[in-house]
Protein backbone atom coordinates (compact mmCIF):
# COMPACT_ATOMS: atom_id res chain seq x y z
CA UNK A 1 0.00 0.00 0.00
CA UNK A 2 1.37 3.31 -0.16
CA UNK A 3 1.37 5.57 2.73
CA UNK A 4 3.58 8.37 4.43
CA UNK A 5 6.17 7.72 6.83
CA UNK A 6 9.30 8.11 8.44
CA UNK A 7 11.80 5.76 9.72
CA UNK A 8 14.09 7.64 11.39
CA UNK A 9 13.54 11.05 13.57
CA UNK A 10 13.83 14.04 12.33
CA UNK A 11 12.75 17.26 10.14
CA UNK A 12 10.91 16.88 6.46
CA UNK A 13 13.43 15.72 4.72
CA UNK A 14 13.14 12.02 6.44
CA UNK A 15 9.31 11.76 5.40
CA UNK A 16 9.15 9.57 2.54
CA UNK A 17 5.96 8.33 0.23
CA UNK A 18 6.58 4.45 -0.92
CA UNK A 19 5.00 1.10 -0.22
CA UNK A 20 4.36 -0.30 3.12
CA UNK A 21 2.92 -4.04 3.44
CA UNK A 22 -0.84 -3.38 4.38
CA UNK A 23 -1.32 -3.93 8.33
CA UNK A 24 -2.72 -7.10 9.84
CA UNK A 25 -5.49 -6.58 12.00
CA UNK A 26 -6.19 -8.39 15.01
CA UNK A 27 -9.78 -10.38 16.62
CA UNK A 28 -10.85 -6.89 17.86
CA UNK A 29 -9.76 -4.68 15.12
CA UNK A 30 -10.72 -3.68 11.18
CA UNK A 31 -8.70 -2.57 8.73
CA UNK A 32 -9.72 0.53 7.53
CA UNK A 33 -9.70 1.41 3.61
CA UNK A 34 -8.60 5.52 4.42
CA UNK A 35 -10.40 7.78 2.11
CA UNK A 36 -9.32 11.23 4.03
CA UNK A 37 -6.94 12.21 6.93
CA UNK A 38 -6.38 15.41 8.33
CA UNK A 39 -2.84 16.76 9.34
CA UNK A 40 -1.99 17.98 13.08
CA UNK A 41 0.74 19.75 14.39
CA UNK A 42 1.27 16.48 16.45
CA UNK A 43 2.98 15.09 13.12
CA UNK A 44 5.58 17.15 13.23
CA UNK A 45 6.19 16.54 16.78
CA UNK A 46 6.11 13.09 16.08
CA UNK A 47 8.14 13.57 13.35
CA UNK A 48 10.70 14.86 15.69
CA UNK A 49 10.72 12.95 18.24
CA UNK A 50 11.17 13.02 22.08
CA UNK A 51 12.76 11.33 24.73
CA UNK A 52 10.86 8.42 26.24
CA UNK A 53 8.99 7.80 22.58
CA UNK A 54 9.72 4.69 21.18
CA UNK A 55 8.04 4.26 17.81
CA UNK A 56 8.37 0.72 15.68
CA UNK A 57 9.92 2.14 12.39
CA UNK A 58 8.66 2.52 9.70
CA UNK A 59 6.34 4.81 11.17
CA UNK A 60 2.92 5.89 9.50
CA UNK A 61 2.23 9.61 10.29
CA UNK A 62 -1.84 10.95 11.06
CA UNK A 63 -3.76 11.05 13.61
CA UNK A 64 -7.30 11.97 11.78
CA UNK A 65 -8.62 9.49 9.10
CA UNK A 66 -12.09 8.14 7.89
CA UNK A 67 -13.09 5.52 5.79
CA UNK A 68 -14.43 2.26 5.02
CA UNK A 69 -14.47 -0.88 6.84
CA UNK A 70 -12.41 -3.24 4.11
CA UNK A 71 -11.91 -6.08 6.54
CA UNK A 72 -13.08 -7.21 9.95
CA UNK A 73 -11.80 -9.43 12.84
CA UNK A 74 -13.12 -12.73 13.83
CA UNK A 75 -14.28 -10.70 17.36
CA UNK A 76 -16.40 -7.61 15.49
CA UNK A 77 -19.75 -8.11 15.27
CA UNK A 78 -20.80 -4.17 14.76
CA UNK A 79 -19.25 -3.26 11.39
CA UNK A 80 -19.27 -5.26 8.36
CA UNK A 81 -17.16 -4.45 4.87
CA UNK A 82 -18.32 -1.67 3.18
CA UNK A 83 -19.70 0.73 6.00
CA UNK A 84 -18.46 4.23 6.07
CA UNK A 85 -16.90 5.23 9.56
CA UNK A 86 -14.89 8.18 11.51
CA UNK A 87 -12.56 6.97 13.90
CA UNK A 88 -12.09 8.31 17.35
CA UNK A 89 -8.20 9.62 17.31
CA UNK A 90 -7.27 8.43 20.87
CA UNK A 91 -6.85 4.58 21.82
CA UNK A 92 -7.15 3.31 25.13
CA UNK A 93 -7.64 -0.09 26.90
CA UNK A 94 -11.01 0.11 27.93
CA UNK A 95 -10.27 -2.02 31.16
CA UNK A 96 -8.36 0.34 33.98
CA UNK A 97 -9.47 2.22 36.12
CA UNK A 98 -9.31 5.50 34.30
CA UNK A 99 -11.23 3.62 31.72
CA UNK A 100 -13.94 2.31 33.25
CA UNK A 101 -14.57 5.54 34.87
CA UNK A 102 -15.27 7.85 31.80
CA UNK A 103 -11.83 9.28 32.02
CA UNK A 104 -9.95 7.29 29.21
CA UNK A 105 -7.81 9.91 27.72
CA UNK A 106 -6.22 8.93 31.25
CA UNK A 107 -6.31 5.50 30.26
CA UNK A 108 -3.23 3.51 31.79
CA UNK A 109 -1.99 2.73 27.71
CA UNK A 110 -3.59 5.92 26.49
CA UNK A 111 -2.43 6.07 22.54
CA UNK A 112 -2.40 8.65 19.95
CA UNK A 113 -2.96 6.94 16.33
CA UNK A 114 -0.14 8.75 14.37
CA UNK A 115 1.86 9.56 17.67
CA UNK A 116 2.28 5.99 19.28
CA UNK A 117 1.38 4.12 16.55
CA UNK A 118 0.76 3.93 12.92
CA UNK A 119 -1.74 6.48 11.63
CA UNK A 120 -3.81 7.20 8.72
CA UNK A 121 -1.43 8.56 6.24
CA UNK A 122 -1.84 5.48 4.25
CA UNK A 123 -4.27 3.76 1.93
CA UNK A 124 -5.51 1.10 4.87
CA UNK A 125 -4.45 0.95 8.94
CA UNK A 126 -5.68 -1.48 11.68
CA UNK A 127 -8.05 0.43 14.06
CA UNK A 128 -10.27 -1.59 17.28
CA UNK A 129 -13.45 -1.64 16.19
CA UNK A 130 -14.68 0.12 19.41
CA UNK A 131 -12.34 3.03 17.49
CA UNK A 132 -15.43 3.72 15.30
CA UNK A 133 -18.41 5.10 14.50
CA UNK A 134 -20.36 4.89 12.08
CA UNK A 135 -20.42 7.65 9.32
CA UNK A 136 -24.03 9.06 8.06
CA UNK A 137 -24.39 9.19 4.39
CA UNK A 138 -24.34 13.02 4.35
CA UNK A 139 -21.12 13.70 5.75
CA UNK A 140 -18.16 13.47 3.86
CA UNK A 141 -14.92 11.65 5.08
CA UNK A 142 -12.69 14.78 4.63
CA UNK A 143 -15.48 16.43 6.90
CA UNK A 144 -15.33 13.64 9.75
CA UNK A 145 -11.08 13.32 9.40
CA UNK A 146 -10.85 17.01 9.90
CA UNK A 147 -13.33 17.55 12.84
CA UNK A 148 -12.23 14.28 14.56
CA UNK A 149 -8.97 15.37 16.77
CA UNK A 150 -9.28 19.14 16.92
CA UNK A 151 -13.47 19.22 18.21
CA UNK A 152 -12.71 16.25 20.64
CA UNK A 153 -9.94 18.29 22.33
CA UNK A 154 -11.91 21.41 22.17
CA UNK A 155 -15.09 20.31 23.82
CA UNK A 156 -12.85 18.18 26.38
CA UNK A 157 -11.49 21.38 27.07
CA UNK A 158 -13.52 24.00 27.05
CA UNK A 159 -16.54 21.93 28.19
CA UNK A 160 -15.56 19.20 30.54
CA UNK A 161 -12.52 21.03 32.27
CA UNK A 162 -13.08 24.29 31.89
CA UNK A 163 -16.66 23.96 32.48
CA UNK A 164 -17.63 27.10 30.11
CA UNK A 165 -21.17 28.31 31.33
CA UNK A 166 -23.34 30.22 29.26
CA UNK A 167 -22.65 34.17 29.25
CA UNK A 168 -19.36 33.77 31.01
CA UNK A 169 -16.42 35.30 28.33
CA UNK A 170 -13.73 33.21 26.18
CA UNK A 171 -10.48 34.52 24.62
CA UNK A 172 -9.23 32.02 22.43
CA UNK A 173 -5.33 32.33 21.64
CA UNK A 174 -4.83 31.87 18.08
CA UNK A 175 -6.93 31.55 15.32
CA UNK A 176 -5.19 29.41 11.93
CA UNK A 177 -4.96 26.14 14.20
CA UNK A 178 -7.40 23.53 13.73
CA UNK A 179 -7.75 23.58 17.80
CA UNK A 180 -8.44 27.10 17.84
CA UNK A 181 -11.32 27.06 14.87
CA UNK A 182 -13.07 24.13 16.72
CA UNK A 183 -12.56 26.13 19.97
CA UNK A 184 -14.36 29.31 18.67
CA UNK A 185 -17.33 27.10 17.38
CA UNK A 186 -17.72 25.57 20.80
CA UNK A 187 -17.50 28.58 22.72
CA UNK A 188 -20.44 29.75 20.35
CA UNK A 189 -22.26 26.36 20.57
CA UNK A 190 -22.48 26.64 24.67
CA UNK A 191 -23.25 30.09 24.54
CA UNK A 192 -20.89 31.99 25.58
CA UNK A 193 -20.86 35.39 26.02
CA UNK A 194 -18.17 37.68 24.39
CA UNK A 195 -15.59 35.86 22.31
CA UNK A 196 -12.41 37.27 22.26
CA UNK A 197 -9.55 35.82 19.37
CA UNK A 198 -6.19 36.72 19.24
CA UNK A 199 -4.99 36.20 15.73
CA UNK A 200 -1.37 36.31 14.07
CA UNK A 201 -3.00 38.17 10.78
CA UNK A 202 -5.89 40.17 9.18
CA UNK A 203 -7.32 36.69 7.53
CA UNK A 204 -7.09 34.79 10.19
CA UNK A 205 -9.12 37.46 11.98
CA UNK A 206 -11.54 37.37 9.59
CA UNK A 207 -11.60 33.72 9.26
CA UNK A 208 -12.00 33.88 13.31
CA UNK A 209 -15.01 35.88 12.68
CA UNK A 210 -16.77 33.97 10.42
CA UNK A 211 -16.65 31.24 12.84
CA UNK A 212 -18.52 33.68 15.63
CA UNK A 213 -15.44 35.39 17.26
CA UNK A 214 -17.18 38.93 18.27
CA UNK A 215 -13.65 40.93 18.81
CA UNK A 216 -10.50 40.13 16.74
CA UNK A 217 -7.04 41.20 17.95
CA UNK A 218 -4.36 40.81 15.43
CA UNK A 219 -1.79 39.48 17.52
CA UNK A 220 1.24 41.90 16.09
CA UNK A 221 -0.59 44.23 18.43
CA UNK A 222 1.80 44.35 21.35
CA UNK A 223 0.41 43.89 25.10
CA UNK A 224 -2.65 42.48 23.74
CA UNK A 225 -3.23 40.89 27.07
CA UNK A 226 -4.06 44.94 28.31
CA UNK A 227 -5.68 45.18 25.43
CA UNK A 228 -8.45 42.78 26.56
CA UNK A 229 -8.31 44.03 30.01
CA UNK A 230 -9.12 47.14 28.75
CA UNK A 231 -11.89 45.90 25.96
CA UNK A 232 -13.71 44.02 29.12
CA UNK A 233 -13.53 47.56 31.31
CA UNK A 234 -10.44 46.44 33.48
CA UNK A 235 -12.60 42.89 34.02
CA UNK A 236 -10.95 40.55 31.73
CA UNK A 237 -12.44 37.75 30.74
CA UNK A 238 -13.78 34.49 32.23
CA UNK A 239 -11.67 31.75 30.49
CA UNK A 240 -8.97 31.75 28.16
CA UNK A 241 -7.77 28.49 25.76
CA UNK A 242 -4.20 28.99 25.21
CA UNK A 243 -2.41 25.85 23.20
CA UNK A 244 0.63 28.46 22.20
CA UNK A 245 2.56 27.94 25.32
CA UNK A 246 5.64 30.51 26.14
CA UNK A 247 5.06 33.35 23.63
CA UNK A 248 1.66 34.15 24.96
CA UNK A 249 1.31 32.28 28.64
CA UNK A 250 2.31 35.54 30.57
CA UNK A 251 -0.33 37.57 27.91
CA UNK A 252 -3.01 35.18 28.95
CA UNK A 253 -2.86 35.37 32.46
CA UNK A 254 -2.94 39.37 32.08
CA UNK A 255 -6.11 38.94 30.40
CA UNK A 256 -8.09 37.32 33.02
CA UNK A 257 -10.72 38.02 34.52
CA UNK A 258 -10.42 37.69 39.19
CA UNK A 259 -11.37 33.56 39.62
CA UNK A 260 -10.74 32.71 35.94
CA UNK A 261 -9.55 29.68 34.01
CA UNK A 262 -6.49 29.30 31.89
CA UNK A 263 -7.19 26.47 29.85
CA UNK A 264 -3.93 24.81 28.65
CA UNK A 265 -4.04 22.40 25.52
CA UNK A 266 -0.71 22.60 24.14
CA UNK A 267 2.45 24.77 23.74
CA UNK A 268 3.04 25.10 20.09
CA UNK A 269 5.70 28.01 20.66
CA UNK A 270 7.83 25.63 23.40
CA UNK A 271 7.09 24.27 26.99
CA UNK A 272 9.61 25.81 29.36
CA UNK A 273 8.70 29.42 30.59
CA UNK A 274 8.49 31.66 33.10
CA UNK A 275 5.46 32.49 34.65
CA UNK A 276 4.29 35.79 37.23
CA UNK A 277 2.82 34.02 39.50
CA UNK A 278 1.43 37.25 41.32
CA UNK A 279 -0.99 37.30 38.53
CA UNK A 280 -1.95 33.30 39.84
CA UNK A 281 -2.51 33.86 43.46
CA UNK A 282 -3.46 37.49 43.74
CA UNK A 283 -6.17 37.33 41.07
CA UNK A 284 -7.39 33.23 42.42
CA UNK A 285 -6.81 31.93 38.79
CA UNK A 286 -6.64 27.82 38.02
CA UNK A 287 -4.83 26.70 35.32
CA UNK A 288 -5.97 24.31 34.19
CA UNK A 289 -4.50 21.43 31.59
CA UNK A 290 -6.42 19.28 29.32
CA UNK A 291 -5.20 16.99 26.49
CA UNK A 292 -7.47 15.31 23.85
CA UNK A 293 -11.29 13.90 25.34
CA UNK A 294 -12.56 10.63 26.38
CA UNK A 295 -14.97 8.34 24.15
CA UNK A 296 -18.21 10.10 24.96
CA UNK A 297 -16.66 13.55 24.49
CA UNK A 298 -15.83 11.77 21.02
CA UNK A 299 -19.17 10.48 20.58
CA UNK A 300 -21.20 14.13 21.81
CA UNK A 301 -18.93 16.26 19.10
CA UNK A 302 -19.34 14.00 15.99
CA UNK A 303 -22.85 13.58 16.74
CA UNK A 304 -22.59 17.89 16.40
CA UNK A 305 -20.82 17.47 13.37
CA UNK A 306 -23.48 14.85 12.19
CA UNK A 307 -26.24 16.96 12.73
CA UNK A 308 -24.82 19.91 11.36
CA UNK A 309 -23.86 21.96 14.12
CA UNK A 310 -20.33 22.12 13.69
CA UNK A 311 -18.65 22.84 10.50
CA UNK A 312 -15.04 21.82 10.71
CA UNK A 313 -12.74 24.43 8.67
CA UNK A 314 -10.82 22.83 5.99
CA UNK A 315 -7.91 24.92 3.79
CA UNK A 316 -7.32 22.65 0.95
CA UNK A 317 -7.48 19.23 0.19
CA UNK A 318 -4.12 17.28 -0.92
CA UNK A 319 -3.36 14.06 -3.03
CA UNK A 320 -1.17 11.33 -0.54
CA UNK A 321 1.43 11.58 -2.96
CA UNK A 322 2.05 15.41 -1.88
CA UNK A 323 1.63 15.34 1.82
CA UNK A 324 4.75 16.19 2.09
CA UNK A 325 4.12 19.85 0.48
CA UNK A 326 1.32 19.70 2.89
CA UNK A 327 3.64 18.89 6.31
CA UNK A 328 5.50 21.85 4.85
CA UNK A 329 2.65 24.36 4.98
CA UNK A 330 1.95 23.41 8.51
CA UNK A 331 5.33 23.74 9.56
CA UNK A 332 5.08 27.34 8.01
CA UNK A 333 2.07 28.06 9.71
CA UNK A 334 0.77 29.56 6.60
CA UNK A 335 -2.79 27.66 6.81
CA UNK A 336 -6.65 28.63 7.80
CA UNK A 337 -8.55 25.47 8.86
CA UNK A 338 -7.46 22.11 8.20
CA UNK A 339 -4.94 20.34 5.92
CA UNK A 340 -6.92 16.99 4.23
CA UNK A 341 -4.93 14.24 2.28
CA UNK A 342 -7.45 12.39 -0.36
CA UNK A 343 -6.62 8.98 -1.86
CA UNK A 344 -7.25 7.32 -5.05
CA UNK A 345 -9.74 4.83 -4.90
CA UNK A 346 -8.21 1.82 -3.05
ZN1 LIG B 1 -7.46 2.11 30.21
Amino acid sequence: MKAIYFQEHGNLSNVEYGELPVPTIAADEILLAVKAAALNRLDLWVLEGWAGLNLEMPHVMGSDGAGVVAAVGEGVHDFVVGDRVAVNPTLSCGKCEYCTSGRDNMCDHFAIFGEHVDGFMAEYTAVPARNLLKLPSNVSFAAAAAASLVYVTAWHSLIKRGGLQAGETVLVVGAGGGVNSASIQIAKLAGAGTIYVVGSNSEKCSLARALGADITINRGEKRWGNVIFKATARQGVDIVIDNVGAATYGMSLRALKKGGRLLTVGNSSGATFMVDNRYIFGKQLSIIGSTMGTRADYVKVMGMLFNGRLHPVIDSTIPLAEAKTALQRLQDGDIQGKLLLTFADN
